[in-house]
């Protein structure tokens, strides 16, 4: 059988080398214009290894088709695979030099750009599993992007052999490959009408074994508080500081419960983000999570309550708090049809991969996917220690990713719509 862990090897070093960081701050779609870099790239490759209906869209995305092989395909589900080509702009993602430490020993790993770093399989307890493997790292100073381009490494060499190897029986597959997804902005409004696809995946998960379909519900609020401007000189009595009052709102806020920091499991919590302006004028944001509605709700309530509490003490301030709602638990929807997960566990257990299924902390692209329309649990990429410069991931682990998939679509070969 083959491995391909040269194949993947080579593509995840390629595509981490290629900068295409998300930012937050910026309006247009994707939201950083080198993103078009490594999407142009992609869709040159789809190309190239014969794909079909190979689209850019104008809201960054790459589409493609690989056609059916199974028989009868017109009677099963088309299913589309994706994976998010941006990297998160929590930490440098720029000048990434990826490097490969092979034969892993077992100890601890240093880093050549940065000799403060280390990672040991004391922090990583899944390190010390990968004795033998072959890791791949960045140099210490920036992220690696496994994260995803563990994904796409994963998703275009299952295309590639799936292409050349058309007695592989499978249903019509879609590719994808999004922008932004770290930014919360890789689902466009017209994504799930392109893809045309009855059910999906993103391999944009860690461990081997992890089929999610449980992630949180999100809420952002922002909080604005307008205080009253005048002349420090002349103040007495006449002026409301801003500042003054965010201060009293982050000051009542639970900190001792209900934040990041202090949760975990199924715990939600409410996440100050983000505090900026000056004495005349604040603005104050916050994202908050719950994996049940009601429970995301009440954080809502608590923090519309801190709010109107901190304004009653301060009549000629104004202060708004509005509360918008960003992706949903896909639990919602795939606990009504579990076909899509059950695919996925039985196909890894064919290959001898216990599934595990955990709620994951957070939100993929599948989350807004599955709320408008498409089922989308997430799979497995092998990437451990995301967002950071301990970033690393086992080649072996993206070869059974990879088999993993291919299982994956011969499966859905025998699935009913
Ligand atoms: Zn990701």
């Amino acid at each position: 059988m083959t491995d391909f862990h040269a194949e993947l090897e080579t593509r995840l070093t390629r595509y981490a080398a290629i900068d295409s960081q998300s930012d937050d701050n910026s309006p247009t779609s994707p939201s950083t214009d080198f993103q078009w870099n490594i999407l142009r790239l992609l869709e040159s490759e789809l190309r190239e290894i014969g794909a079909t209906d190979v689209t850019l869209t104008d809201y960054g995305t790459v589409i493609a088709t690989i056609p059916a092989t199974a028989p009868d395909a017109e009677k099963l589900p088309t299913i589309a695979l994706l994976a998010h080509i941006d990297t998160t702009p929590q930490f440098n993602a720029t000048g990434v030099k990826p490097r490969v430490i092979r034969g892993y020993n077992g100890g601890p790993i240093s880093f050549p750009d940065n000799p403060a770093l280390t990672l040991t399989p004391e922090q990583s307890p899944y390190l010390a599993t990968k004795r033998g493997h072959d890791i791949i790292t960045a140099s210490g100073l920036t992220l690696l992007g496994g994260d995803d381009k563990a994904g796409v490494a994963i998703l275009m060499t299952a295309a590639r052999h799936l292409l050349a190897n058309p007695e592989i029986p499978h249903p019509t597959l879609r590719i994808a490959f999004t922008p932004d997804e770290e930014i919360g902005r890789g689902v466009h409004a017209r994504l799930p009408a392109d893809l045309d696809a009855s059910f999906a995946y993103t391999f944009d998960g860690g461990a081997v074994g992890e089929i999610e379909y449980e992630s949180f519900s999100a809420d952002g609020a922002t909080v604005t508080i307008q205080g009253v401007s005048i002349h420090p000189g002349n103040a007495k009595d006449k002026l409301v500081n801003a500042i003054h009052l965010a201060a009293k709102i982050i000051q009542t806020l639970p900190q001792a419960t209900l934040t990041p920091e202090t949760t975990e499991d199924r715990e939600g919590f409410i996440h100050a983000t983000e505090m900026t302006g000056g004495s005349s004028e604040m603005t104050l944001k916050f994202i908050l999570r719950d994996f049940e509605l009601d429970g995301l709700a009440t954080k809502g309530q608590l923090l519309q309550q801190v709010c109107a509490t901190v304004a009653a003490t301060e009549p000629r301030a104004e202060i708004t708090c509005t509360i918008k709602p960003q992706y949903r638990n896909m639990r919602y929807w795939l606990e009504k049809d579990m076909t899509p997960v059950d695919l996925a566990r039985t196909a890894a257990r064919s290959i001898g991969i216990e599934p595990v299924s955990v709620p994951i902390r957070g939100g993929t692209d599948g989350s807004r996917l599955t709320e408008m329309g498409i089922p989308c649990p997430n799979l497995f990429t092998g990437m451990q220690n995301i967002h950071g410069p301990l970033e690393w991931i086992s080649v072996q682990d993206m070869g059974q990713a990879t088999q993993f998939c291919l299982a994956l679509v011969q499966q859905a070969a025998t699935a009913k719509t």
